[in-house]
């Protein structure tokens, strides 16, 4: 039996949900099941104000429309994560600025950030790796210093938290996903997480296809006009209830995933240089496990001994500062990506998901614990064949 990467959660009451939400005459956005994921949500996150989204693609441009930005901003990202995030922000014009990852948690190097800013800065987005909080005193004391936001791309954070503070709470803004590949998941899904109340009035109108078309229906105001720039960025009520069910299961989820997690870090305790690190003052959102190979070569052969034992292992992000789009549209701060570069050559993950039984998580050690780098590795393309989940 083959060990895919990954296997959508199901959550108990998912499928009475998704009935109920079919059948109660009320399928479009913001109804009773998008009340509820959003309290869930921000019971969970501790944000002020929540709003679900059809992804966090749509999330991170919706914090390209709050910013205002114009042709020539700069925004600051690592190079090190998914194309959404420089995505949103070159949509408005803006010019991403890659800066490189910390070798350790993989997170953008709070050490590299104030050199990346000029007076063109408008943001600094960050992503917590793998649900590894970032540097979040670093990076709010450098950006406060410039009078600059922070937005965090908490796609993978959901439930990680920074000396006892939630992710997700730490950014102006943060968003969330619920793809298929996340902690929690509706197949496509987001949220966008709102900590300045600044944008809580403009977010729910540019959310709404830029009408007040939500004040309308809170009885505010008698009809809705168009206010502002805007999409529709609200997610069907019946994702809305898949969404729930799993957000009511989170405890479950995460239980069965940090499982997994530390039954891997602690078989391969010998490999300490390869494993990932967890700062003390992190508690990590259990969203991915990878080990760093030695060489591009070790970590194809190392895919490839797994899939020859049933076990799909996956590459993960390719930088972006050195991508077609990437070159054409963004620039790297001073210094360069370089650990970028290499980590990203090196990197692979593992099976991790709430599924995973036992018996499947001690086949995934067995299979690493019998790799055996041939001495110099076999050459293979860069571009390995395996589908990319992001
Ligand atoms: C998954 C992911 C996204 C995109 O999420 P979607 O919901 O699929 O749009 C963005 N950023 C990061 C870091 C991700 O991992």
């Amino acid at each position: 039996m083959q060990i895919p990467f990954n296997r959508p959660f199901l959550a108990d009451r998912e499928l009475d949900y998704l009935i109920e939400a079919a059948s109660s005459g009320h399928t479009s956005g913001d109804g009773p099941f998008t009340r509820r994921a959003t309290t869930l949500l921000g019971e969970l996150t501790g944000a002020r104000s929540v709003l679900l989204t059809t992804s966090c693609t749509h999330a991170l441009e919706l914090t390209g429309l709050l910013l205002d930005l114009h042709p020539g901003d700069e925004v600051i990202m690592p190079s090190f994560t998914f194309v959404s995030t420089a995505n949103a922000y070159v949509l408005r014009g803006a010019v991403p600025v890659f800066v490189d990852c910390r070798p350790d948690t993989l997170n953008l190097d709070e050490r590299a950030l104030e050199a990346a800013i000029t007076p063109q800065t408008r943001a600094v987005v960050v992503v917590h790796y793998g649900g590894v909080a970032c540097d979040m005193d670093a990076v709010t004391a450098i950006a406060a210093r410039h009078g600059i936001p922070v937005i965090e791309d908490n796609a993978h954070g959901l439930g990680g938290s920074y000396r006892g503070r939630p992710l997700g709470s730490f950014g102006a803004l943060a968003t969330q996903s619920f793809h298929a590949t996340k902690n929690v998941q509706c197949g496509e899904g987001g949220a966008l997480l709102i900590n300045d109340p600044r944008f809580v009035e403009r977010a729910e109108i540019m959310r709404e296809k830029g009408t007040d078309r939500s004040r309308f229906f809170r009885g505010q105001v008698d009809k809705y006009r168009w206010m502002d720039l805007g999409s529709s960025y609200l997610p069907s009520d019946v994702l809305a209830a898949g969404l729930t069910a799993q957000l009511e299961a989170f405890g479950e989820i995460q239980r069965r995933r940090h499982a997994v997690w530390r039954a891997y870090h602690a078989a391969f305790a010998d490999l300490d240089a390869m494993r990932p690190v967890v700062p003390p003052e992190v508690v990590h959102a259990a969203h991915l496990y990878h080990l760093l190979l030695p060489t591009l070569e070790q970590r194809q052969d190392l895919l490839n001994h797994l899939a020859g034992h049933g076990v799909q292992g996956t590459f993960h992000y390719q930088p972006l500062h050195s991508a077609p789009a990437g070159r054409r549209f963004g620039r790297t701060g001073p210094g360069g990506c370089p650990v970028t570069a290499a980590v990203a050559d090196r990197l692979a993950r593992l099976p991790l998901y709430a599924g995973l039984s036992d018996a499947e998580t001690g086949r995934v050690i067995d299979a690493v614990r019998s790799f055996r780098p041939s001495p110099g590795g076999t050459p293979t393309q860069r571009g390995h064949r395996a589908e990319v989940p992001s």
